[in-house]
């Protein structure tokens, strides 16, 4: 499973894209709500160059307005939001939007200030991390592998260049090929079903085998469907 693909995810981004895209419609809001790269545009699947120029050209209005105070003011609001919640549950999706909001402001390239980069690194250590299958329900925080794409987002993001979460990133490192500069590969015991698990090196997919194994393929039961 992909980082910010799950239900929670999602509507927690689309509630944070009219502050950002400035109205609930159009596709300032779309490209937010799918994490700065449009997934489904037109809904037939396809995303030609024409809907890419677009998309692109579309970041880097975002960029600007987060980039001209927006981002710093939106942190600050949602980091007091988190802050000021006394019911732990309350709190905990609070601190969840503000990585959200991270991630978005991530996948826009816009200019991230050190103290929100840190602050965004101690809440993906305090925000529940599910490594197996979770019911929708209790699926709120993180993914165990989406904690750790999110993790390498931060540490290798460079501000101007959106952060693409589309592309397959390391079970266990987090790594995608824009930090690697490699292509990644395929679990082996994974590669031909629909959830599949990637992998930077022989390393990497050693580490992490035990809490792979019972996802992999073959040793998948029909409800874990979370890689
Ligand atoms: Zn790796
Ligand atoms: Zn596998």
């Amino acid at each position: 499973m992909d980082l910010f693909e799950c239900d929670n995810d999602v509507d927690l981004a689309c509630e944070l894209a009219p502050e950002i895209a400035g109205a609930e419609d159009g596709l300032e809001h779309d490209v937010l709500c799918s994490f700065g790269h449009l997934k489904y545009p037109g809904h037939d699947g396809t995303i030609n160059n024409v809907r890419k120029a677009e998309e692109n050209s579309v970041l880097g209005g975002l960029r600007q307005k987060l980039d001209a105070g927006l981002g710093d003011s939106l942190f600050r609001k949602y980091r007091g939001l988190a802050e000021a919640c006394g019911d732990a549950w309350v709190k905990h999706e609070a601190q969840y939007k503000v990585i959200i909001l991270g991630a978005l402001m991530m996948g826009t390239g816009a200019k991230i200030n050190a103290h929100d980069i840190q602050h965004l690194r101690h809440l993906a250590s305090v925000v529940q991390s599910n490594e197996h299958f979770t019911l929708p329900f209790a699926d709120t925080g993180f993914r165990g592998p989406s904690k750790r794409q999110f993790l390498a987002a931060l540490d290798n993001y460079q501000p101007g260049t959106p952060r693409d979460y589309n592309q397959p990133s390391c079970h266990a490192c987090g790594k995608s090929r824009q930090d690697t500069e490699k292509p990644l590969f395929k679990c082996g015991g994974c590669m031909d079903t629909f959830a599949v698990a990637w992998f930077c090196d022989r390393d990497c997919q050693k580490s992490v085998w035990s809490i792979h194994k019972p996802n992999c393929g073959a040793n998948r039961n029909s409800i874990s469907i979370n890689v």
